[in-house]
């Protein structure tokens, strides 16, 4: 702040001289400086009563004795010192007031998580038995075909028009899904999805019109290894039904009464056309029975899901743990 008067100062004075005094120049810059240093302690002193706007300020005193120059150096100094040191006080003043950065207090700990509940211990894998004799007895000729090399499950192209090909590829999809879950559990295949093939050479005229027919003379030629599935342009009757695995030549029908809505719903209500009654249909041809049917022969499923799976509260058939399981027995993975 001196300086800084003292820079305004030295620029006034140059006016003066150049408006031609005489003085010398010495005398005339140290009477300058007093006159200066004492307006700027007046204003010091008084410094909250400035003088209001319309108030002319008084002309300027003359210049003052010599010795008034000891006051120019002497008495401001200390005012200096008390003026920054007060500036600088109320810097550090300010400083105090500036937000000073603090770290976030820690969140609390979250409380401890409840231990998880142990998982369920994995199913005692059955002592294989009987179980490929009475796959046998009731699906021999798909059942002895076993070569290590999965069934492979076709569709004949025989469906009438008004049948979707959406909807015999969804029944592909999920013939394909059931292969990925035994090979999940087993480690290897025992079927997989085919693909929609022709009306297999050899098969007679009219071999997919009569049900009693077509079940006693195994019309349809099909190839070792391969599962069939064919329209039947038949009704068996109600006692029938329209979904048919048939054991004796692997293959299964649909009859003409499964694409005519609702009869499912009427029969079985879960057991619909989406119910995925394929499933149960391919463990047919797999060598597996109704559980708690008095029969000599097949492997009886598991109830409440792969058979009446309604029972258990599932809409659709499923292969449960223990289904799988059997086919190990039943086929094992290097072939028989
Ligand atoms: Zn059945």
């Amino acid at each position: 702040m001196a300086f800084f008067l003292i820079a305004c100062v030295m620029g006034d004075f140059d006016a003066q001289e150049a408006n031609g005094q005489t003085q010398p120049r010495k005398e005339r810059r140290h009477r300058r400086s007093l006159q200066v240093a004492n307006e700027w302690m007046e204003r010091v002193d008084d410094p909250i009563t400035p003088l209001p706007a319309h108030v002319q300020r008084p002309p300027r005193p003359g210049p003052r004795p010599h010795r008034q120059g000891l006051k120019l150096y002497v008495v401001p100094v200390p005012r200096l010192i008390l003026f920054l040191a007060a500036s600088v006080a109320m810097a550090a003043c300010g400083d105090n007031e500036a937000p000073v950065p603090t770290t976030p207090a820690p969140a609390p700990a979250p409380p401890p998580a409840e231990p998880a509940p142990p998982p369920e211990p994995a199913p005692i894998p059955r002592e294989c038995s009987d179980e490929a004799d009475l796959a046998l007895g009731l699906a021999r000729p798909t059942v002895s075909e076993w070569n290590g090399s999965p069934f492979r499950v076709d569709y004949v192209d025989n469906f009438p028009e008004f049948v979707p090909q959406e909807y015999l590829q969804g029944q592909l999809d999920l013939i394909e899904r059931l292969a990925d879950q035994i090979e999940a559990q087993l480690g290897y295949r025992v079927i997989e999805a085919g693909s929609f093939v022709p009306v297999p050479d050899g098969a007679p005229e009219g071999w997919d019109q009569n049900f009693d027919n077509y079940r006693r003379n195994d019309l349809l030629p099909r190839e070792a290894g391969q599962f069939l599935a064919f329209y039947l342009n038949d009704d068996p009757g109600r006692l029938l039904g329209s979904f048919h695995a048939h054991v004796c030549c692997g293959t299964i029908s649909y009859s003409r009464p499964y694409f005519e809505e609702p009869h499912w719903t009427q029969a079985t209500p879960p057991n619909n056309p989406h119910g995925e009654a394929i499933v149960h249909e391919i463990f047919h041809l797999l060598g597996f029975i109704h559980e708690r049917e008095d029969f000599e022969f097949g492997v009886p499923m598991s109830r409440g899901a792969l058979h009446v799976p309604w029972e258990s509260g599932s809409e659709v058939y499923y292969a449960a743990w223990e289904d799988v399981d059997a086919l190990r027995c039943i086929f094992p993975e290097s072939g028989r």
